[in-house]
């Protein structure tokens, strides 16, 4: 794994649990993974009595998913819905990535409704790539980010990348179980998603990630075969 650090970029507090098992082997490796999430996850609530203390259980919902994946976390909270692709905005999210200094970016596709995932696309994206221009140095130095991946949201796309990933391929579940507030959501019970976790990694079958490669990837060679 040549990764020294990467992030991955996640709209909603759990859009990033997609892509769990392939961070929790990076992270195994040695890798510093670091989740940029955009907003606090303010209009998750299944039911209203939650309204006023959802952005907190989701807060330590994502903290409890950390722990098992071993990553990190940098949470922007802008509100869900809310979250818009302005100067200050982009800016912040360009500052992050000067920052971190990640050898790869992980971001969501397009092939989506949600507007914060179209947002979370667009501003991760364009950042990835203003980042390494010589603009804004207040805001750092330039970083040029060598890779930028998709992880999810690619509809019928092909993917470019399939990632081994056996062994960890129950870490998924694992991190489902933490988020205790959105399991009416998923129509799942804590204790279904750890037995489920628990029969994976018995069964330890071969496991991959897919990824797909953006118009940021800069590919000036063949990759190896
Ligand atoms: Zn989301």
């Amino acid at each position: 794994m040549n990764f020294r650090r990467i992030m991955v970029f996640a709209a909603h507090p759990d859009d990033e649990l997609v892509m769990a098992p392939a961070m929790a082997r990076m992270a195994s490796l040695g890798v510093e993974v670091v989740i940029a999430l955009m907003t606090d996850g303010c209009e998750g609530y299944p039911d209203p009595s939650l309204r006023d203390t959802i952005v907190e259980l989701r807060r330590q919902e994502a903290a409890a998913a950390d722990e098992v994946m071993g990553t990190r976390r940098i949470s922007f909270g802008y509100p869900d819905m809310g979250l818009v692709n302005d100067k200050a905005t982009f800016l912040r999210v360009l500052e992050a990535i000067r920052a971190e200094r990640p050898d790869a970016i992980f971001t969501q596709g397009n092939v989506d409704n949600h507007r914060d995932h179209l947002t979370t696309h667009d501003l991760s994206l364009e950042a990835a790539w203003q980042a390494g221009q010589p603009v804004s140095t207040a805001l750092g130095e330039p970083w040029r980010t060598p890779q930028v991946w998709y992880y999810k949201n690619m509809g019928a796309r092909p993917p470019d990348l399939v990632w081994d990933v056996t062994g960890f391929a129950h870490v998924r579940q694992l991190t489902l179980a933490t988020q205790v507030s959105q399991h009416v959501l998923f129509g799942r019970d804590r204790q279904s998603f750890l037995d489920e976790a628990e029969s994976i990694k018995a069964a330890n079958a071969p496991a991959s990630q897919s990824f797909w490669v953006t118009g940021k990837t800069a590919l000036r060679e063949f990759p190896e075969v």
